[in-house]
């Protein structure tokens, strides 16, 4: 997603999506590092330099099962050499072997001194005292040699990595039981409303479920944070108040849903107001068009709204990338593809719209996953990808071309 370089009129007018994302990731920056047990660096980055101390395999080894031998006896076939000997991984060679001998090995056990190369057993007749091999090999076969992998001095991971599971298998076979990484970023997840009742409360008049504390607490998951989900905040302003001090003691972020409009009972931004400060924004999008965005004693704010498809929404497109840059990631956008719309879309006018679509990545198209409203989650829970549709189009024919945001990718820009 470009950053339009436009500065910003706030109070008169709408930001756009790319103007709000560019301000809150002015704000944002890299957290400290810190020394995690390499299991739990999934995601994370890495922060040091990392240098082989030494090589990796350490020892010359055998890459198969078979006989280690000496690749002039074997240059010609059949051959028949001496077993003097068997070897399994963990072992160590008793002695040398020299012309017309063979020992038995197994792979990733090391070599004996002499020999130069492994004949397979499928290419022997798996003799125990005497072995015949059957197919000629040359000097060097199916032996690893000591460093192939990793060469003691060289450095073999950046800082600015990301740890995925092989640069993690690279990490512990240097024996690196901890590393160097950018600390996880914690999001505080609390859900604003009088109507909001627990999962397992029965549903009395005018209530529903607190969904949004459960998908903002697993999107932030997702993107490696550790969630902390603080529960549900009535509509008063006391409430309010303690719930925020409390999360700001406690995360980087807080994301709250609903209580960001204009209704009588929308307290977020005159609360973080006091507390902190707060920037509220209108942003020009569907769903989604109100964001509150601030600071309390240094913890970021993100006022989302109620809607399940906004603040998930909101999610995605503001508090993803800013966890993100918080971890110390460089790609901060999903990719996106141009698709051929295998449907028809109506969007408002002068707002950029987000409908939740299913693209089909072997047909180059994409279709929207049904009713669109705000409150619709399913449409989300559908949904493989946004279609992008720019604030100046309100309408998209069967076969136009549309932008797709594919958000079961990850970051790649
Ligand atoms: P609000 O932004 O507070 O005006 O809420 C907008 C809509 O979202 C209302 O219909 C709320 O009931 C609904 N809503 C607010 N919070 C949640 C939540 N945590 N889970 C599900 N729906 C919610
Ligand atoms: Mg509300």
């Amino acid at each position: 997603m470009p950053i339009s370089a436009s500065s910003a009129r706030t109070a008169t007018r709408s930001l756009s999506v790319d103007e709000a994302l560019e301000r809150i990731l002015a704000k944002v920056r890299q957290l400290e590092p810190v020394t995690a047990d390499l299991m739990d660096t999934l995601g994370m980055t890495l922060v040091e330099d990392i240098v082989a101390d030494h090589d990796v395999p350490p020892f010359r080894n055998s890459a198969m099962d078979g006989y280690a031998v000496i690749g002039a006896d074997v240059a010609t076939v059949p051959a028949r050499l001496r077993v003097v000997g068997d070897i399994a991984a963990g072992g160590v060679p008793a002695r040398p072997i020299t012309r017309g001998e063979a020992i038995r090995i197994m792979t990733g056990a090391p070599m004996p001194d002499g020999a130069d190369t492994i004949v397979r057993v499928e290419d022997t007749d798996n003799g125990t005292s005497t072995v015949t091999i059957h197919a000629a090999t040359r000097p060097g076969t199916s032996v690893r040699a000591a460093g192939e992998d990793l060469r003691t001095g060289e450095t073999v991971l950046t800082r600015g990595t990301i740890l995925r599971a092989a640069e993690i298998g690279v990490l512990a076979t240097l024996g690196h039981k901890t590393v160097q990484v950018t600390r996880q970023p914690r999001v505080a997840v609390l859900s604003t409303g009088d109507e909001l009742v627990e999962l397992d409360a029965p549903l009395g008049p005018g209530q529903i479920r607190d969904a949004n504390r459960y998908s903002l607490a697993s999107a932030a998951r997702a993107v490696g944070a550790r969630a902390i989900p603080l529960g549900i905040v009535r509509d008063t302003v006391d409430d309010l108040r303690r719930a925020l001090r409390d999360a700001a003691s406690k995360a980087d972020i807080i994301v709250t849903s609903g209580g960001v409009s204009v209704g009588d009972h929308d307290h977020v931004k005159p609360v973080v107001d006091e507390l902190g400060s707060m920037d509220f924004w209108s942003i020009a999008i569907r769903p989604g068009r109100p964001l509150a965005f601030g600071a309390i004693d240094g913890t970021l704010i993100f006022g989302l709204p109620g809607n399940p498809v906004s603040s998930l929404l909101g999610f995605e497109l503001f508090v993803r990338p800013a966890l993100l840059k918080m971890a110390g990631r460089r790609l901060l956008h999903r990719p996106q593809v141009a698709a051929t719309l295998d449907d028809t879309l109506d969007t408002p006018p002068g707002l950029r719209f987000f409908a939740r679509g299913i693209y089909d990545p072997a047909a180059g198209t994409v279709r929207t996953t049904g009713p669109q409203g705000s409150g619709i989650l399913r449409s989300m829970a559908l949904a493989n990808c946004f279609i992008d549709i720019p604030d100046t189009v309100q309408h998209v024919d069967r076969g136009g071309r549309v932008i797709v945001i594919r958000t079961d990718q990850p970051e790649d820009h």
